[in-house]
């Protein structure tokens, strides 16, 4: 908050209850004056219908206030007003008139929480005048008492307002000036209650930057800083009124939006990351879900932003209703009856168009939803502690497998697997390896562990001294889906990697763009001479193809050449391509 704006506090319901207390204590007060008084009881008659008609302002405010848009908090503050003015003119003697007359300060510290400075300046002055006025014109009060009432109410405004100031910035992020986690907890609850109220839709979403920490470490924290104070003015400034933009630490920002639906929000994130192309943005969103808490509407915003991080970054995803709690407890149940299975795709040797391995992919077929895309259930089993399980299973079953086809059929093919951020940050990961292979009879000079660039950059140096134990375990790594978003060229150089998979958003312009073929033939002139071999991944036209064999990419992997199947299938394609070899040039 600017000094000057509305305080962070001045929430609907905490208006409503300070002004009702306010108007409460304020009638009561009154009433208390008039029964002390010594005048003639038809004297005391005005003021005291002036109480009474408080408290039952009090009583409405505090019943239907919640609801009522902020002008209406001016028009209760300014009426009040009024009542203690007329108060203090209808007052029967001077005491009475000066006990109603220091109601005022009730009305500046109202003023003080409640409204932008210039407002509360104004409602200030406006009680001031007519306090002054009021006493001078009951007749019985002298000017200096006037004057000392007047004096005290503005030494309190002066003091409530700096408070409330302090009391804001707590909830502040300095850099950012936005809300900072705990004001965003705050408004998230009290944002609950009103939706448990109306019904009326809530989403909520999570925005991470990629590849900040590139930003910071290239160009130093400055530069960080810079373009976070540029991106939360900007969204800041695009985004409704009502919306609650909140810094969530790092450069994670938070987002709560009154009153939108799900695919609403959905588009607006999608708008505001529109304005800052330059700047990459992954998202997850979630609506709020009838009964759902407030934990598990963000956990599920959560599970959202994993997800599209894990389909690459860039993205913004709906999360999938309370559905995807269920699919915990079915993903649970799956990997317990061993009913996530993987696939083979096949890897060509361009040069000369054999097959010389497969990655192993995760397939997951729902009982009653059907197939699972794995970025979803991949991301559910990081999420809730399954990655382990998931992960284990899969390796072991592409390796018992592989094995089965190499003692048939005497083919020696190279196996792909991918590993979560999660997985690789594990202590255990590397022994539990070690003991798949050991028990399958295949080895690790055979395996390529495929790791994407951002999840090694998110999981830090745990996940890159995790590498070079794998390394020095024989496997070779791979950085998988190069080219998404913001790969970093220094990267290329500190990971312990041997292999380049050039991502499938990559390949897909290859044919169409001149320009994208110049890029790709740099990249892959650079890959080879950081002694890297380059796999082109998502190649599906014969077009794309071509480009990548004049690129002098030796890899390939993609539709074109076979689609991720059960080994049986890889069997028979393996059968097919050793009777015809040369097929896919023509
Ligand atoms: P990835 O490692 O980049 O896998 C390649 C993805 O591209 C696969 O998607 C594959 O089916 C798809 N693909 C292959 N050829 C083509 C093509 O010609 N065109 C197009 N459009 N797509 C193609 P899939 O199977 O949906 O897997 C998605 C991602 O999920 C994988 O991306 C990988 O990151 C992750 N994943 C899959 N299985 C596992 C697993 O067992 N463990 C972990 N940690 N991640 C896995
Ligand atoms: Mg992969
Ligand atoms: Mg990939």
């Amino acid at each position: 908050m600017k000094w000057s704006g509305v305080p962070e506090v001045a929430t609907p319901r905490v208006m409503t209850q300070a002004l009702a207390t306010l108007y409460l204590f304020g009638g009561s007060a009154s009433l208390l004056a008039v029964l002390g008084s010594s005048a003639a009881w038809s004297d005391r008659a005005p003021v005291a219908g002036l109480a009474i008609s408080a408290l039952t302002a009090g009583a409405v405010v505090f019943r239907f206030g919640a609801r009522w848009p902020r002008p209406a908090f001016h028009l209760a503050v300014a009426q009040a007003t009024v009542v203690v003015v007329a108060g203090v003119v209808l007052a029967a003697d001077a005491p009475t008139a000066v006990a109603v007359g220091a109601l005022t300060s009730f009305l500046a510290i109202a003023a003080c929480f409640f409204f932008s400075l210039p407002l509360a300046v104004l409602h200030i002055a406006f009680a001031l005048i007519g306090l002054t006025g009021g006493l001078l014109a009951q007749g019985d009060v002298a000017l200096p008492t006037a004057l000392s009432l007047d004096a005290m109410v503005i030494g309190l405004s002066v003091v409530t307002r700096g408070l409330v100031l302090r009391a804001s910035s707590a909830n502040r992020d300095p850099l950012t000036r936005l809300t900072n986690r705990r004001g965003f907890d705050q408004a998230l609850h009290e944002l609950m209650r009103t939706v448990a109220r109306t019904g009326e839709p809530l989403s909520a979403a999570l925005l991470d930057l990629d590849h900040f920490k590139a930003i910071n470490d290239t160009q130093g924290h400055a530069a960080g800083d810079r373009v976070l104070r540029q991106v939360a003015k900007v969204w800041g400034r695009a985004l409704p009124t009502t919306a609650v933009l909140a810094r969530h630490g790092g450069d994670e920002f938070a987002l709560l939006l009154p009153g939108v639906p799900g695919p609403a929000a959905l588009e607006l994130v999608r708008s505001i990351r529109a304005m800052h192309p330059e700047i990459g943005m992954s998202c997850g969103v979630a609506e709020h879900q009838p009964g759902e808490s407030a934990a598990q509407l963000m956990r599920r915003s959560d599970l959202a932003l994993y997800t599209a991080k894990a389909a690459g970054r860039g993205r913004v995803e709906l999360g999938a209703g309370p559905r995807s709690s269920d699919l915990v407890a079915d993903l649970t149940a799956a990997l317990d009856a061993g009913d996530v299975t993987v696939h083979f795709q096949p890897m060509l040797d361009l040069s000369t168009d054999e097959v010389v391995g497969v990655e192993a992919l995760a397939r997951w077929t729902h009982p009653e939803r059907g197939p699972v895309s794995p970025a979803e259930f991949i991301a559910v089993a990081e999420q809730h502690g399954l990655m382990g399980r998931l992960g284990e299973q899969v390796v072991r079953s592409a390796c018992t497998q592989l094995a089965a086809l190499r003692a048939e059929t005497g083919r020696q093919l190279r196996l792909g697997v991918n590993v979560s951020g999660r997985e690789l940050s594990d202590p255990a990961y590397c022994d539990r390896l070690r003991r798949v292979f050991a028990e399958t009879g295949w080895s690790a000079s055979e395996t390529v562990l495929e790791v994407t660039e951002t999840l090694v950059e998110a999981e830090s140096s745990a996940a890159v001294a995790a590498l070079h134990q794998l390394r020095a375990l024989g496997l070779r790594i791979a950085i998988d889906d190069f080219g998404t978003g913001y790969s970093s060229l220094s990267r290329l150089d500190t990971l312990p990697a041997a292999i380049l998979k050039l991502d499938s958003s990559f390949i897909a312009t290859v044919a169409t763009s001149p320009r994208r073929a110049t890029l790709l033939r740099s990249i892959v002139g650079m890959a080879h001479v950081l002694g890297l071999d380059v796999v082109a991944e998502g190649v599906e036209t014969p077009a794309q193809d071509a480009e990548l064999r004049a690129a002098g990419c030796r890899f390939g992997q993609g539709y074109l050449y076979g689609r991720p199947a059960p080994l049986a299938d890889l069997a028979a394609l393996l059968e097919r391509r050793t009777e015809r070899t040369p097929a896919l040039r023509g």
